[in-house]
């Protein structure tokens, strides 16, 4: 099999994953982002575990990306005394104004909802989901402080519960004082990805990006889209965006299920159409959270997530909660890197980009992929010429990044292909090239011998310009 996988693994942490111990078992087994999830975080505890993190990458010497997946316009539940088993046919009130009168309010059970124009944005008829979908609820009726529904699916009601409503336009800020509070805790530690849920539009992302401009942030954004209003922008949201999460769990419940494979599979297309990492999350191995294996639906649905070509796949219960987070990632590794092999021998076309500076890189990833064995080695100060090539998926050549800029390197963790190294200070590029070539060649990763395709720039009288050369390391 290939001596590097190509597509990255995200792994969310909690119980299961965040020792130090199992940090470094974690890394060491081939994760590149370790996703900490704010809806079920304190700020002491990320700061704690961010800390952690860096130096689980230390011991197990392997850089990773940290992403803080902040819960944005997110609905729930209050909270319950004791759980309630709500029944088929029940009536049940979802209370906006907590403690106002309601008529029957004796014989009627009840949960607050943290979502104040519940009453104004739904209608009669709409569907209200409990729990990730397990209970169904009609609504009925509509008063000033409740609405009153039927429950069609039942199930046990808990408290603080996530609330799916398919179809209706949710009027929730899309950065909440929540987000905001977290996400200056994720600055403060220096996180390499603000991942940003129910984006809506392009607009959502804008305004996270001003509020990390402001506070210096080298952040990047990740968008997760994760129901129908985010569909239907789905390419200003692309555009805007500078990675694209495809958050299977919310998106499966908020929009049919049959439409989930057609949304995924155009997100990844548009993705790599303008050359855009994308992540393809959730219940990727959600029967591993319990059992030591996977199912044949699950190995399929990893490979058809790396024959897509995205740039990374994601866990969430299998490593927060799950008993076989470790078997977890190596189920994604061994797939990755099975069906890039499928993919090698296929020799899919390079996209083709309208920027021209993407059009050189184009040339570059044509040229590897005409020689056997050839590696691709490029200078990158912010990583985009390294996600350029990237963009291209080249057939079977890494992409060996050298860069000057810690933040960068990690930014590129995510990115398909790319395999980043740190190198400071770049300095005359000639140089660099030899003390990169000499780093790497006693680091392993390349031999006397190999073809490498240098992306870097030269020096032209006063000028640099970019270049692509093809030399044999000596
Ligand atoms: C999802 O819904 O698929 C997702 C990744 O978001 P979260 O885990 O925050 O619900």
């Amino acid at each position: 099999m290939a001596d590097f996988r190509r597509t990255k693994i995200i792994a969310t942490l909690g119980p299961a994953t965040e020792s130090e111990e199992m940090l470094v078992k974690l890394i060491a087994a081939g994760v590149d982002v370790v996703r900490l999830n704010m809806a079920h975080a304190t700020h002491d505890w990320t700061r704690t575990i961010i800390r952690r993190i860096r130096a689980a990458a230390r011991t197990a010497g392997r850089e990773v990306a940290v992403m803080m997946d902040i819960k944005g316009p997110e609905i729930r539940t209050g909270d319950l005394a004791v759980p309630l088993e709500l029944k088929t046919g029940e009536v049940f009130d979802f209370t906006v104004k907590p403690g106002a009168d309601r008529e029957n309010a004796v014989e009627i059970r009840s949960v607050d909802v943290n979502y104040l124009n519940l009453v104004n944005d739904i209608r009669v008829g709409d569907t209200v989901l409990v729990d990730n979908g397990l209970i169904r609820l009609e609504v009925l009726e509509k008063h000033d402080a409740h609405i009153r529904c039927r429950v069609l699916t039942p199930g046990p009601l808990s408290s603080r519960r996530h609330i799916n409503l398919p179809g209706v336009h949710v009027n929730l800020p899309s950065f909440t004082e929540k987000d905001r509070g977290d996400t200056l805790v994720g600055i403060e530690e220096s996180v390499d990805f603000i991942a940003l849920s129910f984006v809506r539009e392009a607009a959502d992302i804008t305004s996270l990006r001003s509020f990390l401009q402001e506070h210096n942030s080298l952040a990047r954004i990740v968008a997760k889209i994760e129901d129908q209003s985010a569909i239907d922008n789905l390419d200003e949201i692309i555009r805007a965006t500078d990675v694209l999460m495809v958050a299977r769990g919310d998106l499966g419940i908020e929009v049919p299920f049959q439409e989930l494979p057609v949304i995924q599979r155009r997100a990844v297309r548009t993705c790599l159409s303008i050359g855009r990492p994308v992540i393809i999350a959730t219940h990727m191995l959600e029967s591993m959270i319990g059992q030591p294996l996977p199912t044949r639906a699950e190995i399929t649905d990893v490979a058809n997530a790396v024959y897509e070509q995205a740039d990374c796949v994601m866990l969430s219960g299998e490593t927060t909660v799950g008993k076989y987070p470790l078997e977890s990632v190596a189920v994604l590794d061994t797939v990755a890197r099975r069906i890039e092999e499928e993919l090698a021998n296929d020799f899919p076309e390079p996209a083709v980009f309208l920027d021209e500076r993407l059009k050189v890189l184009r040339a570059a990833v044509v040229l590897a992929n005409q020689i056997p064995h050839a590696l691709i080695l490029v200078f990158t100060r912010h990583g985009t010429t390294a996600a350029g090539l990237a963009a291209h998926r080249p057939a079977r050549a890494a992409i060996l990044a050298v860069t000057d800029s810690l933040a960068t390197l990690r930014h590129l963790k995510l990115v398909r292909a790319v395999e980043p190294f740190l190198l400071t200070p770049f300095g005359d590029p000639e140089k660099t090239i030899e003390r990169a070539t000499a780093s790497l060649l006693q680091q392993g990763r390349i031999q006397l011998g190999d073809k490498l395709v240098i992306v870097s720039d030269v020096q032209a009288k006063d000028r640099r310009i970019d270049s692509i050369q093809l030399r044999t390391v000596q």
